[in-house]
């Protein structure tokens, strides 16, 4: 019999896929499906598989992914690992404190979602470790839909959880802001591990455990893939990242040079901005940081 189904997880060559008769089943790979430099199947895919049995299901054809969250394989350069697909949003949870609010790691995740197209959704979590908002955060209420939450008093977890109901979301944040415990609070039943151990060490090398997606209702899912956390800029025009940062793309009309950087080039309408506070430093900061991961990215591929 054949039906359509979700994959949920993957381990090796092993996959758990979802059917729409709301069975589980083994998924096995057919060998003659199309090899390309990408994953052939990914926790989000939609698939079409065989019944072969009660536990067993070939999957025989792997649907077009409608976006995706992907990276260099670090084993093989010519790869492309392709962490999770079919994503709605990306709810990108961080925390005022313990660990202090981190903002190169929202700036990179928003450029990403955005080159994606993908809604990203910021939740601040540990409000109540908070007396005032720092400027940091501040900076980000001026340009995006900014939720404060605490897992710890419920406040605001109302509003998140309606954001999420209905909808395929890929989980993003620091080791320790507190996604387990949000997740756990809006969905008691889901059990995610709190004291998760996330890392292996196998032959001295870190492995991160697997994307994995719960399933809080039928229609609600969280994608869990604890390898976003190392996503690094790539494959990019250095000269588009100022795109993804307003304030800057509409300084640069006014540099010398209509490829400036903004890095050490004279007369730099940019830097000059950041001089005289027009432009955040903590904004021209993360502009950097990202450019630099490209630029890197760049000269040790040799393109
Ligand atoms: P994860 O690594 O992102 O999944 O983070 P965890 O959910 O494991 O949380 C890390 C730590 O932060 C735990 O000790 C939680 O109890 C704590 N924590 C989570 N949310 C809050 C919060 O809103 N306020 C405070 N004060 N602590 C929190
Ligand atoms: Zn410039």
């Amino acid at each position: 019999m054949e039906m359509q189904g979700k994959v949920y997880s993957i381990r090796g060559n092993t996959s758990i896929i979802k059917a729409e008769d709301d069975k589980f089943y083994k998924g096995i790979l057919k060998s003659s499906l199309p090899r390309t430099n990408e994953s052939i199947l990914a926790v989000g895919d939609i698939v079409e598989i065989y019944i072969v049995d009660e536990e067993t299901a070939h999957i025989v054809n792997v649907l077009p992914r409608k976006n995706k969250i992907a990276r260099p394989d670090p084993h093989d350069k010519e790869k492309i690992l392709v962490m999770a697909s079919n994503i709605d949003q990306i709810l990108l949870i961080s925390s005022f404190k313990n660990p202090d609010f981190n903002p190169g790691f929202i700036d990179r995740f928003l450029l990403y979602s955005f080159r994606e197209d993908i809604e990203p959704i910021l939740v601040i979590n540990k409000y109540d470790l908070v007396d005032v908002v720092p400027e940091s955060v501040k900076i980000y209420q001026q340009e995006f839909d900014v939720l404060f939450v605490s897992a710890e008093t419920g406040m605001n977890l109302d509003l998140l959880k309606e954001k999420i109901i209905g909808r395929t979301s890929l989980l993003a944040g620091a080791s320790g802001v507190g996604k387990s415990t949000i997740i756990n609070k809006l969905f008691p039943g889901i059990n995610v591990k709190v004291d998760k151990k996330n890392v292996k060490i196998v032959k001295g090398r870190h492995v991160t455990s697997y994307t994995t997606i719960y399933e809080l209702d039928k229609n609600t899912l969280i994608i869990d893939s604890p390898g976003i956390r190392k996503i690094k800029m790539d494959m990019m025009d250095p000269l588009e990242v100022q795109w993804y940062f307003p304030e800057i793309d509409r300084l640069s009309h006014y540099c010398k040079f209509s490829n400036c950087l903004h890095l050490s080039e004279p007369e730099c309408a940019v830097r000059t901005a950041v001089k005289n506070g027009e432009i955040s430093q903590l904004r021209y900061s993360s502009y950097l940081r990202i450019l630099n991961e490209i630029l890197n990215y760049i000269k040790n591929k040799g393109v």
